[in-house]
């Protein structure tokens, strides 16, 4: 193992930077806010070169901590989905897409005729819509498509033809193949516009020497290729393992589980990303925190939580969605979210929410499990509501297995640890 590895994180709003060491103890981390996007409409955008400022500034910040100088590995995680187009050199040649920009509904019938119902690229926020809108606005031939961590990425090598498996997906990649499906070629793309795509946390080159000697990197500084910000927040938890899952206590509510053999089910809006030997299955539920955050301040449920009482059932049947509509752990449009009757006791009433939820959490894990991942053998928590420890009692009820919080819950971190290299993944 190398001695310090630097994992950065371009996340919704801020970007991190994380140095661990071979033992995963963080040695330095420091985070910049980033400008909020453009948005106008369904449009959504950020000018790249702000994030690299930014980063710039956090590494300097950084270097002159003198937390540097013995990293031998970096890699990158940004918001999947948010893509640009950028010449050979890197100088970016549009905006970037943002991950939620949706304006590139109309390219979806094209998708619709060229691609299989299971790629997981039907959506007019997935890359794929977004790269054929930025094509038709700047059909200039010799430009690369790149994601925010891939871009940030050729930034750190200089090459700006390299992506990683964890991006591409959004775009068409065959993870199961590892290569570009043949279907793409009905959309009649540009030649080279797509990355050559290398497994997350692949060795790429060397760090730029003249960023080498301004942060003050050992002369073996190595980029590898990074993730998305989800993927690398569950390497952050350790997970990695067969049957190791991840649920997301946040606004919505997202599971994932360590699988031996990938699962997709696009009406379900499951997909699945490789990492190391394993692959990493998820979906997630409309349903989450959002709902909590609809009834209750965060002090009001700091002040409740304590009084919860896991062993005495509400029998409330909640199913707490923000709004109508539910894709996962059942595909149902029309879904109305059940909060009725509504007890006096506003502590009754948190308990139904979070039964509620734990139960979403369970079906979902059936879910998965039904279409071929393992049923999870240990849950770690992440998100807002992770350190609820009543909660977690009553999901370990219904899961049956043991749910711990994640000792680390950071992108920043996950993608450090993947730097560092990931593990075999094996039983
Ligand atoms: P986001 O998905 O927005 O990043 P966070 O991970 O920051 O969400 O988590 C915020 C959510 O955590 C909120 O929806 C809030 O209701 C929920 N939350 C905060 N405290 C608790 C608690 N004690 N128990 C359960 N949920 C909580």
């Amino acid at each position: 193992m190398v001695s310090l590895a630097l994992g950065i994180d371009f996340g919704t709003s801020g970007v991190r930077a994380c140095v661990i060491d071979t033992g995963g103890a963080i040695r330095a981390e420091a985070r910049a806010d980033l400008p909020a996007p453009e948005r106008d409409g369904a449009a959504v955008s950020q000018d790249p070169e702000h994030w690299w400022r930014q980063l710039e500034q956090l590494l300097d910040e950084l270097a002159g901590r003198d937390a540097l100088s013995r990293v031998e590995r970096i890699a990158v995680d940004g918001t999947a989905a948010t893509l640009l187009l950028c010449s050979p050199d890197g100088t970016p040649l549009t905006r970037a897409l943002m991950y939620n920009d949706a304006r590139a509904g109309n390219r979806l019938a094209d998708i619709a005729a060229a691609a299989p119902p299971e790629a997981p690229v039907h959506s007019a926020c997935a890359s794929l819509a977004k790269l054929l809108w930025l094509c038709d606005q700047h059909p200039a031939r010799n430009a690369h498509a790149l994601h925010q961590a891939e871009w940030i990425t050729g930034r750190l090598t200089g090459r700006f033809d390299l992506g990683d498996e964890n991006n591409a997906l959004k775009l068409g990649y065959d993870p199961v193949q590892r290569r570009w499906p043949g279907w793409l070629e009905r959309l009649e793309l540009p030649a080279g516009l797509l990355p050559t795509v290398r497994p997350a946390g692949t060795l790429l080159g060397p760090l730029r020497p003249e960023l080498r000697a301004r942060w003050g990197l050992p002369e073996a500084a190595t980029v590898c290729a990074g993730t998305t910000d989800s993927t690398a927040a569950v390497i952050a938890t350790g997970a990695e393992h067969i049957g190791q899952a991840v649920t997301v206590l946040g606004s919505t509510l997202v599971l994932k589980v360590l699988s031996p053999q990938p699962v997709f089910a696009p009406e379900y809006g499951i997909y699945s990303h490789r990492l190391g030997d394993l692959w990493l299955a998820g979906g997630a539920s409309n349903a989450g925190g959002a709902v909590l955050r609809q009834h209750f301040s965060d002090a009001e449920l700091a002040e409740l939580t304590p009084r919860l009482r896991p062993d005495r059932p509400t029998c409330l049947e909640y199913y707490p969605l923000p709004a109508p509509g539910e894709r996962f752990p059942w595909n149902d449009p029309q879904r109305e979210p059940r909060l009725h009757p509504r007890p006096d006791s506003d502590l009754k009433f948190l308990q139904g929410i979070l039964e509620g939820l734990a139960r979403i959490e369970r079906s979902g894990y059936r879910r998965l499990r039904d279409l071929g991942a393992p049923w999870p053998g240990e849950v770690l928590s992440s998100g807002g509501g992770a350190a609820n420890a009543p909660w977690r009692v009553m999901r370990e009820r219904l899961l049956r297995c043991p749910v711990r919080l994640a000792p680390q819950q950071e992108a920043a971190y996950g993608s450090a640890r993947l730097a560092q290299g990931l593990s075999r993944r094996s039983g």
